[in-house]
């Protein structure tokens, strides 16, 4: 998986160095030599990745990061905050301006590649998830943002057993989240893993292999998405690069700064808490967006987005898109008569007839109370015609069964079709003249067909 990387610092040397590091792993590289520069190429290149040097003149790094975190066009792109060697205070400077990562310099190679891989599979998961809140938000779906969900109070399971290491890991870590120590790989299967935010696994371990257990964790369904911090001897290269092949998704060096495990433990569960809020929040809310609740087909909002892709999709194929319009006679009676409630249960079941009366490609669509529209993508006008024939027929053919099989209704439906020509393409168009005819149909007295082209 290769990445687009800008890399900014006011130094020459230290841009090409890293600009040969980065090409030799094959990422493009951008560069930029001060903070305006960067935020310009950021806004105007989208960068997968950010390598941000803190000390520049004029506007330094923190000023830089937390612009790019306060724009909404460059916010979710990942920044690396290249700091002092020392840079306890940068760090905590860092995480208030927004940055997701932090290295130090002089900068290690084998750190430098494991920050920038994570970082490439996860903005890969995250702009697919965006992709999918972007078409949400367009449907007016989620004002929400998950921005603003923190990295604190998480469940973390430290799996070490160095006798010194663990506890103190376990002591730092509970300073702010809930976290519990495994000893060893069976103990660690003792303890509860349904809600695991974040695992850290001595990869160096004695007693048991720590990159089988990665491997394990992230092959388990339940702990699939729990991110992984793997502690690693740097000098121990073969170690470090399977670490990264596995998939965990970070590195903490040994001895463990409690600083780096405190800033990379909080941006680990920032994240996974960011995108389990895309993934659930978008399974749910998708479905309600475009779905109508009654009759399980979609509803109009989904289909006016439809309607133009596929209009346009006709355009390319020269291939018709045909619109049905089907509206049932006089429902009105059949509420009047019988109620609500068996008003709706002819709906349900006339939403099961239409479905199964049209090809699995057409998008059959509940408009309003008692009206439906199917779209028909590559059909001809006969071939149309004759298909809400065969659902006329269909539906008149055979009464509904309702009141829980108690009553037999005799529902007729009066239909409108219309298809695009090679000269009138409009979605507009498509479904007026749909329309027409099915008003056309209601005039010579219902239950009945009506079809011509434009
Ligand atoms: P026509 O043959 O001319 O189409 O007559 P109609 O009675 O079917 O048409 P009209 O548009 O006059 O009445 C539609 C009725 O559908 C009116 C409305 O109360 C009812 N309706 C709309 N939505 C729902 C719903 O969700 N459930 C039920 N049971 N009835 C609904
Ligand atoms: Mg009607
Ligand atoms: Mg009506």
């Amino acid at each position: 998986m290769t990445a687009r990387i800008l890399v900014v610092d006011d130094i020459e040397a230290n841009v090409r160095l890293l600009e040969a590091k980065l090409t030799a792993e094959y990422y493009d590289v951008l560069t930029a030599y001060n903070g305006p520069e960067a935020l310009a190429r950021a806004a105007a290149e989208e960068p997968d990745i950010i390598l941000l040097d803190v000390m520049m003149p004029g506007m330094d790094g923190f000023q830089v990061c937390r612009r790019l975190k306060n724009d909404p066009a460059t916010r979710h792109i990942p920044v690396v905050l290249v700091t002092a060697l020392d840079g306890r205070d940068d760090r905590i400077q860092g995480l208030e301006a927004g940055a997701d990562e932090f290295l130090t310099k002089p900068i290690d190679e084998v750190m430098l590649l494991a920050r920038v891989r994570s970082l490439t599979r996860l903005k890969a998961v995250m702009d697919e998830l965006r992709q999918r809140e972007a078409s949400g938000r367009r449907m007016g779906v989620i004002e929400n943002s998950a921005s603003r969900l923190g990295g604190g109070g998480g469940r973390v399971t430290v799996i070490d057993d160095h006798e010194r290491q663990g506890p103190r890991l376990l002591e730092q870590l509970s300073v702010e989240h809930r976290a519990q120590l495994a000893t060893s790989a069976e103990a660690a299967a003792d303890l509860p893993r349904g809600h695991v935010d974040l695992f850290i696994i001595n990869a160096m371990a004695k007693s048991f292999d720590g990159l089988r257990l990665a491997a394990r964790i992230r092959a388990d369904e339940a702990t699939r998405h729990v991110p992984i911090l793997a502690v690693v001897d740097v000098e121990d290269r073969a170690r470090v690069v399977k670490a990264l092949e596995i998939g965990v998704n970070d590195l903490l060096s040994r001895p463990v700064d409690s600083q780096e495990l405190a800033a990379r433990a909080r941006t680990q569960i920032r994240r996974k808490r960011y995108t389990d809020y895309l993934r659930n929040n978008l399974d749910q809310s998708l479905e309600l967006a475009i779905i109508d609740q009654l009759t399980g087909l979609y509803n109009r909002r989904y289909m006016s987005s439809q309607v133009d892709v596929l209009i346009a999709r006709a355009r390319r194929s020269r291939n018709p898109l045909a619109a049905l319009v089907v509206d049932i006679d006089h429902f009105k009676k059949i509420n009047d008569n019988f109620g609500h409630d068996v008003g709706d249960e002819v709906l349900r079941e006339f939403a099961v007839r239409l479905a199964s009366n049209v090809r699995a490609v057409d998008l059959a669509c509940r408009t309003g109370g008692e009206e439906f529209v199917v779209l028909m993508p590559e059909t001809q006008i006969v071939d149309a015609h004759r298909i809400a024939e065969r659902l006329r027929l269909h539906v008149a053919g055979s009464p509904f069964r309702v009141s829980g099989g108690r009553q037999l209704l005799t529902v007729t439906i009066s239909i409108g079709v219309s298809a695009t020509t090679a000269e009138d393409v409009a979605a507009g168009s498509l479904l007026k003249r749909a329309d027409e005819n099915v008003y056309a149909a209601k005039a010579r007295g219902r239950n009945r067909v009506i079809a011509q082209a434009a």
